[in-house]
């Protein structure tokens, strides 16, 4: 019995040491698998850290690949299952950066990281294939698990477009409603503030291509708004502020924003000229431009010929007078009759053809002769060659260039040998400098006198 209980004893102490064993051998073993774990651990922490552009892990690189964020994701799924949990939090976290910034790209013009956008402060414009239903789905698509200055700044780039796109469709409406009002009964003060209204609110939202449409009804606005209102007249009175802005519109001024074109019109006055026209003809016809002719009546008269060639190679005939009177010192019927009696001429010398515009001599005449002349769009010019003052072409050339402007109306005259070389060298470095040669009309100009 004793030595029973003996054998039993000793069999428990076999037991306990085989216990113990296990126990130590179980601990050493999870103590190693916890040692390899806790890397495998360290080393997925690093690859989520390497998805991000800075050191808080705020702000997401765009240039990281599908294959990468897999990668990551299979790296996790080995992790002992009981760890997974925050590793997984994480990832998931980026992710959701990732995709945040692929889909911000399909709303802006840009391919710049956020991070970058905010440290440059840029502004960003709308792409060109944006439409409101994507914009919309796009807003769906965003949501992010946590919060933090990366997602902050994408909800509010999410909200300012948004808030952009209701303004382009409101400013639109507000133009086109404007452009369509009976704008009669208004003073040329409230016409004027109006449009200052509309091109703020218009400028607000123009970087965006989809403000286009809003753009170019504005622009027909301010084409109108010169027609009818002659800005520079002194008898409105306009206080200091509105001649600011007027003088500092670029609807106004520049004839059209978002023109980006170069325009220039070639402008030859005094003419016809039976020894400098047929030379500069040659020299337009070389190049393939053309140009617009401010004829003399009387002189018309004389070379009518001359006058029908011009018309026949393809350029545009103006009314400079019959006399160049400087209609200043004219009444008004003696104005009319200059104007009337070189219509008259240069329909006769060319079988019909009636000039759809006119320069004034000198420039002069002002309003007065303006508004009597019906009909009939005045050109001035805002790029005088002087061609007059000095025989030196290269001088001409030097003064064209200095006050040469996007949108050009240049000033000769035909009555000068060396505008020959002058245009030998100027219209090919035009052409080079990627000027388009028009009529001075599409070139909108909102003055009409000098
Ligand atoms: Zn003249």
């Amino acid at each position: 019995m004793f030595s029973k209980f003996s054998t039993t004893a000793k069999n428990w102490k076999i037991v306990l040491i085989l216990v113990l064993c296990l126990f130590v051998s179980s601990a050493i073993a999870l103590g190693i698998y916890n040692y390899k774990d806790s890397s495998k651990i360290q080393a997925v922490e690093k690859e989520i850290h390497a998805l991000y552009a800075d050191e808080k892990d705020v702000y997401i690189r765009e240039d990281i690949s599908q294959d990468t964020l897999d990668q990551v994701e299979a790296d996790i799924g080995k992790v002992f299952f009981m760890k997974r949990w925050k590793l997984q939090k994480d990832f998931q976290s980026a992710k959701e950066k990732y995709e945040a910034a692929k889909l911000l790209n399909q709303i802006f013009d840009s391919k710049l990281a956020l991070k970058e956008r905010k440290d440059s402060d840029s502004v960003l414009s709308f792409r060109e294939d944006l439409t409101y239903e994507k914009l919309a789905d796009i807003q769906e698509k965003i949501n992010f698990s946590r919060q933090d200055e990366f997602t902050d700044r994408v909800y509010a780039t999410l909200n300012e477009s948004a808030t952009d796109w209701n303004q382009i469709i409101h400013t639109e409406d507000e133009v086109l409603a404007f452009k369509k009002s009976k704008k009669s009964d208004l003073s040329p003060q409230e016409y004027l503030t109006e449009f200052f209204q509309l091109e703020e609110e218009v400028g607000r939202t123009q970087r965006h291509p989809q403000s286009v449409h809003a753009q170019e009804a504005l622009k027909e606005v301010a084409i109108e708004m010169g027609d009818t209102l002659q800005l520079d007249d002194e008898d409105y009175n306009f206080d200091e502020e509105l001649m600011d802005k007027i003088s500092n519109s670029p609807y106004l001024n520049d004839g059209k924003k978002g023109d980006e074109r170069k325009l220039v019109a070639l402008t030859f006055d005094d003419g016809p000229n039976p020894d400098i026209t047929p030379d500069i003809l040659d020299v337009l016809d070389k190049y393939d431009v053309k140009g617009t002719f401010y004829l003399l009546g009387s002189l018309v008269e004389v070379y009518p010929e001359l006058v029908k060639e011009t018309l026949d190679a393809g350029h545009e005939l103006g009314n400079h007078s019959f006399t160049h009177a400087n209609f200043e010192e004219l009444t008004d019927e003696e104005i009319l009759e200059e104007i009337n009696s070189t219509q008259k001429a240069i329909k006769k010398a060319t079988d019909g053809y009636e000039p759809k515009t006119y320069r004034l001599p000198y420039g002069a005449g002002g309003k007065r002769a303006v508004d009597l002349i019906e009909g009939m769009t005045s050109i001035i010019w805002n790029v005088d060659s002087e061609d007059w003052v000095s025989d030196s072409a290269q001088e001409i050339l030097t003064r064209v260039n200095e006050n040469l402007q996007d949108k050009s109306i240049l000033l000769f005259h035909d009555s000068h040998e060396h505008l020959v070389p002058v245009l030998e060298s100027l219209i090919p470095a035009l052409q080079a400098e990627g000027y388009e040669f028009v009529t001075p009309e599409e070139i909108n100009y909102p003055y009409y006198y000098y």
